[in-house]
């Protein structure tokens, strides 16, 4: 997505530790026009897909999954990460080990909220390692849903969770997937350049 890399490229800002910073326009402060054209990009890679509910994430994938949301008619749910789980029979739950925060936290979803008949669209604003997304993946298998595709804004493709979630043959689409990043000159390398 043009727009979205040239975003990136102008406002995102390359941290030692391949971390990359979009704080300005997407999980921060939030451009608005832009995530309309984020979920309006979802819905045209999804739009053969009969999706019933949208999944992701608390804090920052949701905001993108609310706008997309929209293009879609369908609620979002966001796992909530928990300090400590009741296992009360009342949640499905996952653990995720935090890319930017080094932290492994219990994340939970109400059974209320996901159930078999769901087919789900899983939403994030990044993909690192692929660990939000494989909690995020069990708790939909635990509902007994279908996961119909995941659409994720920025990939870091040098990083190896695209790799783990195609592998399972999951419909994944990416909006701009970066495949270098240097903190010291600051320059970004997306896929296909
Ligand atoms: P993963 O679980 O795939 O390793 O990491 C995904 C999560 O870590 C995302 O939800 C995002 O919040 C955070 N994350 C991973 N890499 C970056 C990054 O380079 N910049 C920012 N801002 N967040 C990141």
């Amino acid at each position: 997505m043009q727009l979205l890399k040239d975003r990136i490229r102008r406002d995102g800002i390359v941290k030692e530790g391949n971390v990359l910073k979009v704080d300005s326009f997407l999980n921060h402060q939030m451009d608005i026009a832009l995530l309309n054209e984020i979920g309006r990009e979802f819905r045209r890679r999804f739009a053969d897909k009969d999706i019933t509910k949208i999944l992701t994430i608390e804090a920052s994938g949701i905001g993108i999954a609310c706008i997309t949301a929209q293009y879609f008619n369908v609620p979002v749910v966001f796992a909530k990460k928990a300090q400590s789980i009741n296992i009360d029979g009342e949640v499905y739950s996952s653990k995720i080990e935090s890319f930017t925060h080094k932290k492994v936290y219990d994340v939970i979803v109400s059974r209320r909220f996901l159930n078999s008949e769901d087919r789900v669209l899983i939403i994030d604003d990044f993909l690192a390692n692929g660990c939000a997304l494989l909690g995020l993946l069990e708790i939909v298998e635990s509902a007994g849903a279908k996961t119909e595709g995941i659409g994720i804004v920025i990939e870091k493709g040098f990083q190896d969770g695209g790799e783990k979630i195609r592998r399972q043959g999951i419909a994944l689409e990416s909006l701009a997937i970066v495949d270098a990043m240097d903190a010291e000159k600051g320059t970004v390398v997306f896929r296909g350049e």
